[in-house]
């Protein structure tokens, strides 16, 4: 079966999908992105992501490509003409094609969009759950305006070609000696007294979809969670520790830069979060 891309208002074969060399996305990475998990044929979480599409668009002053409805139309088509059960959708808006210059485009070039969706393997999928992953560290070296979903990833890119060379599945950014973010992932620990910890979404990281879930999800199940910078002393201490996105959901985390996190096997409550993720996100109808 030939996989098939959205691009700018066609369904075209995956193959031959292609945007203009003057699309602002590849000459300035000036667009901006959303993955959203699709589970059993349906998005999870549709409504949560395309609110932080929205908010994405906005800061950047880019216009919606389209109504919210017809996005909404095109990612279910896309997920249906590629036969995706369970797997992601990939959603990318940029500025739009103009001759290439600095300065914002005339207000009425249309923003260019592309849409994809792929199968997960299912047979790598739930590994790393089971087992633990490992990750390094990197210094922070990002912009500061991180929480904008913006396509400009180069240093999420090195960091976690970093991380995959060093044998880990991630890299955490380090700031000041606080773990700040993975490279496409949010960061999490559980401290000696059981406590959940994760850094506080205002600034310095992307709000996380699967982490504003998780939240909710730690609520209903009575666990104590702390919004509060964490230091890598405190994660190399903690009793457990995991990474969060949506096509992660929950992988815990049994070591950082080679030390042993816990008892070196992943943790009850990154198990029960994970396990009961699925109880709080949306199921978005197909
Ligand atoms: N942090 C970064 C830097 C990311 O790129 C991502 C996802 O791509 C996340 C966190 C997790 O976000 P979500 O849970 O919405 O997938």
């Amino acid at each position: 079966m030939s996989r098939v891309a959205y691009v700018n208002g066609l369904y075209v074969p995956h193959a031959e999908a292609a945007v203009h060399v003057e699309d602002r996305g590849y000459q300035f990475a000036d667009g901006v992105y959303e993955v959203c998990e699709v589970r059993g044929g349906r998005m999870v979480d549709e409504r949560r992501h395309m609110g932080r599409l929205q908010r994405s668009l906005r800061e950047l002053r880019i216009a919606m490509p389209m109504s919210l409805h017809a996005l909404g139309v095109v990612l279910r088509e896309t997920i249906r003409r590629n036969r995706v059960r369970d797997g992601i959708v990939y959603l990318q808006v940029t500025r739009g094609v103009a001759r290439r210059d600095h300065y914002f485009p005339s207000p009425d070039t249309p923003p260019s969009i592309v849409v994809t969706a792929r199968a997960s393997i299912p047979a790598k999928a739930p590994a790393p759950a089971i087992s633990g992953a490992a990750v390094i560290t990197v210094p922070d070296n990002r912009w500061d305006r991180v929480d904008i979903k913006t396509v400009g990833l180069l240093p999420n890119v090195l960091a976690k070609q970093a991380a995959k060379e060093a044998g880990a599945r991630e890299a955490w950014f380090v700031r000041d000696g606080v773990v700040m973010e993975g490279g496409s992932t949010n960061a999490w620990i559980v401290t000696e007294a059981g406590t959940i910890v994760t850094r506080p979404a205002e600034t310095g990281i992307l709000r996380g979809i699967t982490r504003t879930v998780l939240l909710e999800v730690a609520n209903r199940l009575g666990l104590t969670v702390d919004e509060r910078d964490f230091t890598l002393d405190e994660a190399f201490a903690a009793r457990e520790a995991f990474i969060s996105s949506a096509s992660n959901v929950v992988v815990p985390i049994v070591s950082i830069d080679g030390k042993t996190i816990g008892d070196g096997k992943p943790g009850p409550i990154a198990r029960s979060l994970r396990d009961s993720f699925y109880d709080v996100a949306e199921f978005a109808r197909k």
